[in-house]
C-alpha cells in the first residue's frame, strides 16, 4: 500500500507512455506536479484516496504532454491579436470584420489583419483603398494577403507613412497604381509592403504581455506543455521573466537567444527552474532554401555559379559556438544547405575534441539538405537534428526544392527516416506562427509525407520527436517526455488514438484535456 494518496487520478484510459519497457497502460496517478504510479487500473487504485480527484477517460487516449522544439511564442501572440481573414468569402464580409474590429479599436491606432485571398472572394477582385475608407476613416489599416507578400491598405495609412500618387515608384510594380489614372489602389506588393509596416509602432510592454498570455494558452489547448521559445528580440526577454514572477507563464519554457545577445544575458540564469530558463543560443550558418541562400555544395539548379554562400567563416563558427559552451548553454546552428551543415559538423569535430563541451549536445536547426557522409557524421558525434514537419511538408518547399535542386538532391531533403534508421535523434517544433501549431498535424505530416514517401515515419517515432527525444534534447529526458514515475505530471488527454485512427485524420483528433505538472491549465 502506498504511503500517501495521490491528488489526482486518470483512470481507464488508453496510456502512451513512450517508455519502451511499459508502452501502454489504463492509468496514471499525480502526486503534487509528479507521477506517482503508472499502470492498470487495479495497480492504480490503491493510491486513490478519499480527497483524490478522479478522472474517468472512458477509454481516451493519454500521452505525454507535447513539446513544440520551435516555436516564436512572442510573434504568434502578436499575430493572434491580428484581424483574421482567413475564412472571408467576400470583399464585404472583409469589411463587415474589418468594421466590426474598428468600433473595439480607439480612434487612429492601426489595425492589422492577415489571410485574406482575392480566390476566395465572391467579387473576384483585389480589394481597393476605398473599400477599406468606408469602413476605417480614422484607423490606419493594414491587411496581408495569405502569402504575406502583399498587402492592402487605407488612406490613413497612406497619409502617415507620407505616399501619395506623386510618390516615385522606386520598387518596379511593386506599388499597384489605376492604369488609367496613375492613383494608388491600395496594394502594396514584395518589399513595397514594409514601407507601410515600418510605421506600426512596436506594441507597448503591455500589449506584449498580454498577446504572450493569450499564446501561452493557445499552446496549452494545442496540447503542448513544453516550448523551446525562439527568441527573436531582446525586448522578450524582461517580459517572460515578469510573467514566471506573476505565475502567469502556464507552459515550461526553454528560451533559444539568438547568440548576440549572449553577454547581457548573464543575469538571467540565475533563475534556472522546471518551468523557465535559457537553454541555448542560435548561431546562423546560412540562410535559406527557398531564397536560394541556403550554402550547397553544388550551383542550384539551372545555375551556374549560385550555391548559396555560408554566413560566417570556418574560425567565427568555431569562435560562436565556443562562446555559447562556455555560457553553459546548448549551441543551436542554424543550417540549411548540405555545405552549411558539413561546415557545422568539421565545427563539432573539433570542438568534442576539446574537453570543454562533454556532457552538452549540439542541434542543427532544420539540417534539410543531406547525405549519407553528413549523416554518418552527425550520428558518430550524436548530434541532434531539429526539424518543423509543416515546413518540411509544405508545398511551398516541396516546390522549392524540386525546382531548385532537381529531384536527385531534393531526395535528400529532409529524410527523417533515414536519420531514424541511422539512430541520429530528431526533435520536432512547428516554427509558429510561420506554420500551425499543433503538433498533432506536425505529426500527421511526418507520417504522411507526399513526396519522396520513402522518408515517412511511423506514428511512434513522430510522436517521440515532439516527447521523449524534444525532453532529450534539451537534457530533460529524466524528467518529462514520457509517463514514468518520478517525472513531472505533464500530461494530455487525446480524443482518439494516433496509433490507431487513419494517417490522413491524425489532425482531426481533438485535444480534451491538457495538465501541466499536474494542473489542469485546458478543458474542451
Ligand atoms: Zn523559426
Amino acid at each position: 500500500m502506498p504511503a500517501l494518496f495521490a491528488d489526482l487520478a486518470l483512470v481507464n484510459g488508453k496510456v502512451r507512455t513512450m517508455n519502451p519497457a511499459q508502452p501502454t497502460a489504463e492509468a496514471i496517478a499525480v502526486g503534487k506536479d509528479r507521477i506517482l504510479k503508472v499502470g492498470t487500473n487495479d495497480e492504480v487504485n490503491p493510491w486513490i484516496g478519499e480527497n483524490t480527484k478522479v478522472i474517468d477517460l472512458k477509454g481516451k487516449t493519454v500521452v505525454p504532454g507535447f513539446i513544440d522544439t520551435h516555436i516564436h511564442v512572442a510573434d504568434f501572440g502578436r499575430s493572434l491579436m491580428w484581424l483574421d481573414l482567413k475564412h472571408v468569402k467576400s470583399i464585404k464580409e472583409l469589411q463587415s470584420s474589418l468594421k466590426e474590429r474598428v468600433q473595439k479599436t480607439s480612434s487612429g491606432k492601426w489595425i492589422i489583419g492577415r489571410g485574406w485571398s482575392q480566390d476566395r472572394f465572391e467579387e473576384k477582385r483585389l480589394p481597393t483603398l476605398s473599400d477599406l475608407d468606408s469602413v476605417s476613416p480614422d484607423n490606419p489599416v493594414i491587411l496581408y494577403h495569405e502569402s504575406a507578400m502583399m498587402c492592402i491598405v487605407n488612406s490613413k495609412a497612406l497619409e502617415l507613412a507620407h505616399i501619395t500618387r506623386l510618390s516615385p515608384n522606386s520598387m518596379d510594380g511593386a506599388i499597384d497604381r489605376d492604369p488609367k489614372t496613375g492613383a494608388l489602389t491600395g496594394i502594396f506588393r514584395d518589399s513595397a509592403t514594409d514601407l507601410l509596416w515600418k510605421m506600426v509602432p512596436e506594441p507597448s510592454e503591455n500589449e506584449l504581455l498580454d498577446a504572450i498570455v493569450l499564446a501561452c494558452k493557445k499552446i496549452a489547448a494545442a496540447g503542448v506543455t513544453s516550448v523551446h521559445w525562439m527568441v527573436l528580440s531582446p525586448v522578450e526577454i524582461p517580459i517572460v521573466e515578469k510573467l514566471h514572477a506573476q505565475r502567469k507563464l502556464s507552459i515550461r519554457v526553454y528560451l533559444i537567444i539568438p547568440a548576440n545577445l549572449l553577454d547581457s544575458m548573464l543575469n538571467f540564469r540565475s533563475t534556472y527552474n522546471l518551468a523557465l530558463r535559457i537553454g541555448g543560443a542560435v548561431i546562423n550558418a546560412d540562410g535559406y532554401l527557398a531564397a536560394k541562400s541556403a550554402a550547397l555544395f553544388q550551383p542550384y539548379k539551372g545555375e551556374i555559379e549560385t550555391s548559396g554562400t555560408l554566413l560566417c567563416t570556418q574560425e567565427e563558427m568555431y569562435s560562436a559556438t565556443s562562446k555559447i559552451l562556455k555560457a553553459g548553454l546548448q549551441p543551436v546552428i542554424h543550417a540549411m544547405g548540405d555545405r552549411a551543415v558539413d561546415a557545422v559538423l568539421t565545427t563539432i569535430e573539433r570542438l568534442t575534441s576539446e574537453t570543454s563541451s562533454k556532457g552538452i549536445s549540439f542541434r542543427i536547426e532544420q539540417a534539410a539538405l543531406l547525405d549519407k557522409m553528413l549523416i554518418e557524421r552527425m550520428k558518430k558525434l550524436k548530434v541532434i537534428v531539429s526539424v518543423q514537419p509543416c515546413v518540411a511538408e509544405s508545398e511551398f518547399s516541396v516546390w522549392s526544392a524540386l525546382e531548385n535542386l532537381g529531384p536527385f538532391r531534393a531526395r535528400w531533403l529532409y529524410p527523417l527516416k533515414t536519420l531514424f534508421e541511422e539512430g541520429v535523434r530528431v526533435i520536432g517544433g512547428s516554427d509558429c506562427p510561420m506554420e500551425p501549431l499543433s503538433p498533432l498535424l506536425g505529426i500527421q505530416a511526418a507520417v504522411t509525407r507526399e513526396f519522396f514517401p520513402e522518408e515517412r515515419i511511423s506514428v511512434d517515432q513522430a510522436l517521440r520527436i515532439y516527447t521523449i527525444d524534444a525532453a532529450y534534447s534539451s537534457g530533460e529526458e529524466n524528467m518529462k517526455g514520457s509517463f514514468e514515475e518520478g517525472k513531472l505530471a505533464d500530461i494530455v488527454v487525446l480524443s482518439r488514438d494516433p496509433l490507431t485512427v487513419a494517417p490522413n485524420k491524425i489532425c482531426d483528433i481533438q485535444v480534451e484535456m491538457t495538465f501541466i505538472g499536474g494542473r489542469i491549465v485546458f478543458k474542451r
